[in-house]
């Protein structure tokens, strides 16, 4: 049997038990034995019944003394009860609603039982047995030895048991044995200790010891660790060595204008950064840079020298960001600064009008603009460069690996790429999510700035709240008002932003401007609100999170988030880097129901401004999965590996990879695998 074969070849799959499993997302035969077990009965050894403990899963070997049935009052289940002695005690064993088995249950036959131990019912103390899971007949001297093991147990579906689900795959691991061979090399395999590769598919499924089952979950979760770091090294390397890069010239005199223009010097980080950035620039291998300081920490200034750099090089600079109101904010400023200098600044986005796009697709081909700023609409196909040197994305974790690639396609020659991201992983999940990139970190903030006070209150304190707001813009500050919904919703009770906005508008804040923005409003509505917040005229913006990202208002000292405990907290701490932005003393106030008020998660935010220890909690908190849903990794799920249990893993799995896609013949046999797990994340180094 083939893995790629449809799962209707496995014994006992029919068209219905083939529906089950397409809603478990299972179609192949490979995807069901990659449907690993969520979690693992313990059955690998017999219990004396007089070490039977309450609460405990167990087996148990005995003799049936005696079967009563009866019936429950008020629902009619009938309760099947049988006594079983093993020399060492008596126990119940207890059976619902199976009233086909008392026939089976004679008195005088040995039984192998496995189930749950509990206070019998009207047991006087007595131990019984449940939630039965074996039910086996032996031999007056039979052993129960074939029995035991340690069982799977998966996340079922309606329409499937366990039972089935287990035949399914024993039987499918039997006959596509020899399908499963080897991925990594045997180097690689001999130094980590990893067992091979059908072993650690039989084993995870069917593990005769716990020994097995570790062996085998460290083999699959350092192979899936391992491939996903060879593809990112991969790639990697392929642009370094096998692309044509640029060598940019060193600082001209465009740079040093800038810099001068500047209201502030660089910051010590900010000039390593910068530093690091402008020798790679300068190197003829292809740049692949990763900026990573939180909100605030000034990565703008390191884009925009960059973006210099290569104008002054002759080349063109495109910078991506993920929002149009971002761009727009990127535009505004790079035109302010650089146009009277000469460099013609153009931009582009999904939104404009025809003409104006093709004028502008038309500008950059014929390169009369040096530098574009716009939203994903730059990696469309029809976008060609004249001489593409710099792509620089902000926020690029909403762009996937092979949206990178797209855009770095779009010229012969491999422009340099800057990525800058707010989104603070661990150090070390850098590596899973950004192995292909080099690292620079902007850690302090530019001196001068004010932590953000970050109170936690309940929707008690709402008026409160809002005098303290009205009060602050009375005194020149701006606002902002977060609100998790657009528009009122039937299904959800929450405050949308237009209610927020009318409430505010109207109430509390009547003989103020206020604004509303939110994401389903024409661009150039949304534009000409955040315009006017720009510029002093709105005084209180209430939206929802597409201010999120990036938007840079100095005088906005104070944001109030409803229903905060709708958000991650690094979204929060996102959400929060809007404010103390100037020299303003800045307020966040996260507004929560008030049974959430004492979440603890939220309190970690009231109390801690640290973006790295938000995201650690953030993961440990809600899961990796949620995590990186919410971030769009563009690396797909892990199925086996965790990125924060397994870091130690991590880090050998990327150590042994910058090993392998150093050894041609190493990197020749991992491969194929790579390009078959993972077509969809690295189907551009198909060619490699
Ligand atoms: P982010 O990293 O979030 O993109 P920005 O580049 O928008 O941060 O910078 C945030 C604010 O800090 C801006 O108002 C910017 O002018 C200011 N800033 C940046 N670098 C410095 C510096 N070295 N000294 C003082 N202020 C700075
Ligand atoms: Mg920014």
């Amino acid at each position: 049997m083939l893995l790629t074969d449809s799962v209707n070849k496995v014994r006992g799959v029919g068209v219905k038990k083939a529906a089950a499993l397409r809603r478990l997302g299972v179609e192949t035969v490979y995807d069901l034995l990659t449907y690993y077990p969520r979690a693992y009965e313990d059955r690998s050894r017999i219990t004396r019944i007089a070490d039977l403990r309450a609460g405990m899963r167990a087996a148990v070997v005995g003799v049936i003394q005696t079967v009563t049935e009866r019936r429950t009052r008020r629902r009619g289940f009938t309760v099947l009860t049988a006594l079983i002695g093993d020399g060492t005690g008596y126990a119940q064993a207890v059976w619902f609603n199976q009233h086909f088995l008392k026939t089976k249950l004679r008195e005088g036959r040995r039984v192998f039982l496995a189930g749950r131990a509990d206070y019998a019912y009207n047991g006087g103390g007595q131990l019984a047995l449940s939630q039965m899971t074996a039910l086996e007949f032996l031999g007056a001297q039979e052993s129960a030895e074939s029995l035991l093991g340690i069982l799977p147990v998966y996340a079922a579906t309606e329409g499937l048991t366990q039972k089935q689900l287990r035949g399914m795959t024993a039987y499918a691991l039997k006959e596509s044995a020899a399908e499963l061979t080897e991925t990594l090399p045997a180097a690689v395999r001999e130094e980590y200790g990893l067992i091979g590769r059908a072993d650690a598919f039989r084993q995870i499924h069917f593990p005769k010891r716990a020994e097995e089952l570790s062996a085998a979950r460290r083999r699959l979760a350092f192979e899936e660790l391992y491939l996903i770091q060879c593809g990112l090294l991969a790639i990697k390397k392929r642009s370094a060595e096998e692309q044509q890069g640029i060598a940019h010239r060193p600082n001209g005199a465009h740079i040093a204008a800038v810099l001068e223009a500047l209201p502030f010097t660089l910051t010590e980080d900010q000039q390593t950064v910068w530093e690091e950035v402008a020798r790679d620039m300068e190197s003829p291998l292809p740049m692949r840079r990763l900026v990573q300081g939180d909100v605030g920490s000034g990565k703008t200034a390191i884009a925009l020298l960059a973006l210099v750099k290569t104008v002054e090089s002759g080349y063109q600079g495109a910078l991506m960001a993920p929002t149009e109101i971002l761009a727009r904010q990127h535009y505004d400023y790079l035109s302010e600064l650089l146009t009277p200098r000469g460099i013609r600044v153009g931009f582009l986005a999904g939104r404009l009008a025809k003409k104006a796009r093709a004028e502008t697709d038309a500008a950059l081909a014929a390169h009369e603009v040096d530098i574009v700023v716009g939203t994903h609409a730059l990696i469309e196909d029809r976008v060609a460069f004249a001489a593409l040197g710099l792509v620089v994305t902000d926020e690029q974790h909403r762009f996937g690996v092979a949206q990178r690639a797209a855009l770095e396609k779009k010229s012969g020659i491999t422009p340099d790429v800057l990525v800058m991201t707010a989104t603070p992983i661990p150090r070390t999940m850098t590596l899973t999510v950004y192995g292909d990139l080099d690292v620079s970190r902007i850690e302090h903030l530019p001196p001068g700035r004010r932590a953000v006070r970050t109170f936690l209150r309940t929707e008690a304190a709402r008026d409160k709240i809002y005098a303290f707001v009205r009060r602050e813009i009375e005194s020149g500050r701006q606002a902002y008002v977060v609100c998790p919904l657009i528009e009122a919703s039937e299904e959800s009770d929450l405050p949308s932003a237009e209610e927020v906005y009318e409430e505010l508008s109207r109430g509390i804040f009547r003989g103020i401007r206020c604004g509303l923005l939110h994401g389903r409003m024409k661009s150039a509505e949304k534009e000409a609100v955040m315009r006017d917040f720009y510029e002093d005229k709105i005084k209180l913006l209430v939206s929802t999170t597409v201010i999120e990202v990036g938007v840079n208002v100095p005088n906005a000292s104070i944001l109030v988030v409803e229903h905060a405990e709708r958000f991650g907290l690094a979204q929060l701490h996102q959400l929060r880097g809007r404010v103390g932005r100037g020299a303003y003393a800045s307020y966040c106030i996260l507004v929560a129901g008030s049974a959430a008020a004492s979440e603890e998660r939220l309190k970690i935010i009231e109390q801690t401004s640290d973006g790295f220890r938000l995201a650690e909690e953030d993961l440990r908190l809600r899961g990796p999965g949620q995590f990186f849903g919410a971030m769009q990794h563009g690396l797909g799920d892990l199925k086996i590996a965790d990125v924060l249990a397994d870091m130690d893993l991590l880090l050998l799995a990327r150590k042994a990879a910058l090993r392998t896609v150093d050894d041609p013949a190493a990197l020749a046999f991992v491969l194929p695998s790579l390009v078959r797990q993972y077509r969809e994340q690295f189907a551009h180094i198909s060619e490699v």
